[in-house]
């Protein structure tokens, strides 16, 4: 096996690279593009919109394509486009343009270094030890700068998030990791008609190595998107925190209108067995990273990120459609770069994937790739329940799911491998947000239950071993008015309801409060599978609506001996038996408050825990309490 991995990485080694389809300098441009099926090729050189000079490229080693054009051609653009079965193809900016024009129809040839910020070359990722230790906060740009009361200027854009009341909100928060909704070149908003006000995820890949031009001060400037990009990143960076990227390479916006499609048509592509596209992502096609050139461009494409914009991690959408071997080998390149970056994804597809089961990055197959970390969906569901129905979960009053719940607390080893490849989560973008997915689910409860349910959820996603997820506003009590994929809903269903932030301060509180808990507290974030089965036991509660979980023998860990969890889920208030505590007991949350350095001295032999709500008591050494 060993021999064999490292003969390919030396093959690949001498290859040209899929990213330096486009070398600029000041003297000569270089051009390289692979095609393997192509009879001949020629790049379209752009000055003025309507007049181009074409360039034959030459076949050379390994199926690439290349041209060398003398002189300056800072601020032209290309396409290229190929010869096959007896016509020439549709033009393309290329499967790796950096730079591109308008809507990312043609490349665009920059010096790539003038479009860094000042003192990029001092940017630094923050700090981080190890990946349980983080919590990640997911936002769209729109979502978190749009609202009149975001305090923001550059609203819907990269500066936004540059700008003081963003940043310090984030900063009280105490998150470690902002996961930001695609932000590279996507379809479905028109650059040119930006007042017109539309809104979309962005899930539908055009240009995956160039940063959206929506969210550029002036997306006609293609230097612009690229610097604004980077500045958002360094500031983010120099308020401590880092950046996750959402990465879409499982399928494209669609096949003949992107490059992927048109350099090379369906090469990128899985095929059904009729030729026609297969459709695992539901968006009309899916790739296939199985294929060697695909693989190469995932691998270098996330690199490529990391290095030139400093990119943290790596979200992957319905990485159950990419095999196996991509995600190890994306795993190992990021390793050179920086080991601590990032890596997890949507262990599912949307549709049967035309590739055999057992090798794809399904969630189940987790454990078979180190470091590369899958959305629990086991959790989710069993707290809140499943998105396919309308059913309660645990948190708001059904039974059901308490063995799913204790799995997800010690991060469902099973399928995780270790607890960082167990992301904890109970909503992100998709489906309803939390506020709304109880609305539906508990029936006949007023207001206050539902927010007790909502801190009760969310208390389990932070106290679990796996990594932490929020979905960003969840704090604040957003809601989407029961709409389950906001998509392309308008801004007014979408943006943050900073405004909330006085009307729901308890509950934002209880947020800041139960993250400031999980940070505190190593024995929340043991870090390995070991360790978890080490530490963790569950107490019998003899209640199927109730949950004691205690991490002990803390000592060298944690300030805390030992942690003790109680997670009440049902509408009665529930009292319970305390283990023997040698330690001076702590409250650092019961019904419905939490405090990172206590609420109250804790008490002995027996605790009541109110109706829908979680305790939390930690054991410190007598004389020895921090704070
Ligand atoms: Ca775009």
């Amino acid at each position: 096996m060993l021999s064999v991995a490292l003969m390919a990485c030396t093959n690949a080694a001498k290859q040209p690279k899929m990213e330096d389809e486009c070398l600029y300098s000041p003297q000569q441009t270089q051009f390289a593009f692979w095609s393997n099926a192509a009879e001949q090729m020629e790049v379209l050189i752009y000055g003025e919109v309507d007049s181009y000079e074409t360039v034959p490229l030459t076949k050379g080693a390994n199926d690439f394509w290349t041209a060398t054009v003398k002189g300056d051609l800072a601020g032209k653009y290309y396409t290229v486009r190929s010869f096959q079965n007896g016509e020439w193809g549709l033009e393309s900016p290329g499967i790796f343009a950096k730079a591109v024009s308008i809507n990312g129809q043609k490349a665009a040839i920059i010096d790539m270094k003038a479009t860094d910020p000042e003192n990029w070359d001092k940017d630094v990722r923050p700090a981080m030890t190890d990946p349980t230790d983080i919590v990640v906060y997911e936002t769209h740009l729109r979502d978190f700068t749009m609202s009149p009361n975001s305090g923001v200027e550059h609203k819907g854009k990269f500066l936004g998030l540059t700008e003081e009341a963003p940043l310090n909100y984030l900063k009280e928060l105490g998150i470690t990791h902002l996961q930001i909704l695609p932000m590279f070149d996507y379809g479905s908003i028109d650059e040119t008609a930006l007042d017109k006000n539309r809104y979309n995820w962005g899930y539908d890949p055009v240009n995956y190595n160039v940063p959206e031009g929506g969210y550029s001060t002036d997306p006609a400037d293609p230097a612009c998107r690229i610097r604004e990009a980077k500045q958002m990143i360094q500031a983010l960076h120099a308020n401590g925190i880092r950046v996750v990227m959402d990465v879409v390479y499982n399928h494209t916006y669609d096949v003949m209108g992107c490059a992927l499609g048109r350099v090379v048509p369906q090469y990128f592509y899985r095929l059904n067995e009729d030729g026609s596209y297969a459709n695992g992502s539901g968006c009309g096609n899916e790739t296939a990273s199985d294929h060697e050139m695909m693989r190469r461009f995932m691998v270098e494409s996330v690199c490529y990120w990391a290095r030139e914009y400093h990119i943290d991690g790596f979200r992957f959408d319905l990485m159950g459609i990419h095999d196996q071997e991509t995600m190890r080998q994306i795993r190992a390149a990021l390793d050179e770069i920086d080991p601590t970056i990032l890596t997890y994804g949507e262990g599912w597809a949307a549709m049967a994937p035309a590739y055999p089961y057992e090798d794809l990055a399904m969630k189940q197959w987790t454990y078979k790739m180190p470091r590369v970390g899958a959305f629990s969906d086991d959790i989710r569901n069993a707290l809140i329940g499943s998105p396919f129905d309308h059913e309660p979960g645990f948190a708001s009053g059904n039974p059901a799911g308490v063995k799913d719940v204790m799995r997800g607390l010690i991060a469902c080893p099973e399928w995780s491998g270790e607890p960082m490849q167990h992301v904890s989560y109970i909503t992100c973008h998709d489906n309803y947000c939390l506020r709304d997915r109880i609305e539906v689910s508990a029936k006949g409860v007023n207001e206050e239950t539902r927010l007790r349910m909502n801190k009760l959820a969310q208390t389990a996603v932070l106290v679990s071993q796996g990594m932490s997820f929020l979905y960003g506003g969840e704090e604040l009590y957003r809601t989407k008015r029961g709409i389950d994929n906001s998509y392309q809903s308008p801004d007014s269903i979408n943006i943050i309801p900073w405004e909330n932030k006085s009307e729901y301060y308890d509950l934002f509180e209880y947020y800041k409060q139960m993250i400031a808990i999980r940070r505190a507290h190593k024995g929340f974030r043991l870090g390995s599978a070991e360790a978890v089965k080490e530490h963790v036991e569950f107490l019998d509660a003899d209640n199927d609506q109730v949950i004691i979980y205690r991490i002990k023998d803390l000592e060298g860990i944690d300030t805390a001996k030992s942690l003790l969890v109680i997670l009440n889920g049902s509408d009665k208030t529930v009292t319970c038996d305390l283990p023997k505590m040698e330690g001076e007991c702590v409250v650092l949350a019961a019904d419905g408050y939490a405090q990172a350095w206590g609420l109250e001295l804790g008490p002995y032999g027996q605790v009541d825990v109110a109706p829908y709500s979680a305790t939390i008591l930690a054991e410190y050494p007598i004389g020895n309490q921090e704070e």
